[in-house]
């Protein structure tokens, strides 16, 4: 809560009450061949620059009471970065240490980040079996049972993520758009902002769409579509934080209407568009989730009185050295359409 006191002092009591209430801004030039309104969710405006503050507070704060963490303690994740960020925040004020696991997929950025945020980091292989002990998600477990007072949030099946959206990003929007919001599209990593928010939307009006995003080489679409598990669909990708290999507790596919899944190329040249022509620096996933919306939009005559809310996750500061560097997009063969 900002506190305006009799001094005229304005602050908040830390930085974790800055986290939420981030700005929806039309998209013009991108989007002006449509007739109605597509606004984006810019989630950067949070302080650790991504969405998933709301979730690393939210699980702390749930684990707290229920007694899952005592005073001092450790939190373990595994995780791409941006919930480690929010995981970090949230413990560097509560006073817990963090170990996080992540993939060498992970933008080095990030990495470092997380170990500025004074977190250990552990780096594991990306293309091995979730259940490959070397994995990220079997290494988190590992660890969480071997070290004592260790709490183990696992981001993929735990409620509280889901509940994170439920309480404030689908609040937010609703009243944000005076409940005039038609669709409703989000990447689905973990699932918990696509759920959460699409649950609440629905209970306020049932007519709400909700438009998922996915990448190629993620089982999410085929899995949706024909409720078959299909390994020889999974490919390597790029983009982060969207897209699995598994189906996580927190994806509820009966809250999704559509999914759309974007390549790494179209996603990264969305991406760098919106930096251009709409002045909006912004990462990977927002790129596949605006390519997918405008898709799904002009495929599915959206109307004048449409009302379009698109999440974008995260900063473009941690793509600098990828999706914004001519070599790097040039050596994985992306530039070619420009
Ligand atoms: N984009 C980015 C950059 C992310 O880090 C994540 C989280 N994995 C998502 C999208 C997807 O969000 P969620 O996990 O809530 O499905």
């Amino acid at each position: 809560m900002l506190k305006n006191d009799p001094h005229f002092l304005m602050y908040y009591n830390s930085i974790l009450e800055t986290i939420g209430d981030t700005p929806l801004i039309r998209l013009n030039t991108l989007a002006d061949d449509l007739e109605g309104t597509i606004l984006v969710k810019v989630e950067y405006f949070n302080p650790g620059q991504s969405v998933k503050d709301r979730i690393g507070l939210k699980m702390i704060e749930d684990a707290e009471e229920k007694g899952l963490i005592e005073p001092g303690g450790t939190i373990i994740e595994g995780t791409s970065g941006n919930t480690g960020m929010g995981l970090a925040l949230a413990a560097a004020i509560k006073g817990y240490d963090c170990i996080f696991t992540t993939t060498d997929k992970q933008s080095k950025s990030k990495i470092d980040i997380l170990r500025a945020m004074g977190a250990e980091v552990r780096v594991c292989p990306t293309n091995v079996e979730p259940d490959d002990p070397r994995s990220y998600y079997s290494v988190a477990k590992r660890l969480s049972e071997e070290i004592p007072n260790s709490y183990y949030p696992n981001q993929y099946d735990n409620p509280s993520n889901t509940q994170a959206h439920y309480e404030t990003t689908g609040p937010e929007i609703w009243d944000q758009t005076g409940g005039a919001i038609t669709h409703y599209v989000a990447g689905m990593g973990t699932g918990g902002t696509i759920s959460g928010v699409s649950r609440y939307l629905k209970e306020q009006n049932e007519k709400t769409q909700t438009i998922g995003v996915d990448s190629d080489g993620s089982v999410y679409k085929k899995y949706f579509e024909t409720g078959e598990f299909d390994k020889e669909e999974i490919h390597p990708y790029l983009t982060e934080g969207i897209g699995e290999d598994i189906i996580p507790g927190n994806m509820d596919f009966d809250l999704v209407d559509k999914v759309m899944q974007v390549s790494d190329k179209d996603a990264f040249l969305m991406t760098r568009a919106l930096a251009e022509k709409e002045g909006l620096f912004v990462g990977g996933s927002c790129g596949a989730a605006v390519y997918g919306a405008l898709e799904y939009a002009r495929d599915n005559d959206f109307g004048k009185d449409d009302l379009m809310v698109i999440i974008l996750p995260d900063s473009g500061a941690r793509y600098v050295s990828k999706i914004f560097n001519d070599e790097w997009m040039s050596e994985h063969g992306f530039l070619d359409a420009e």
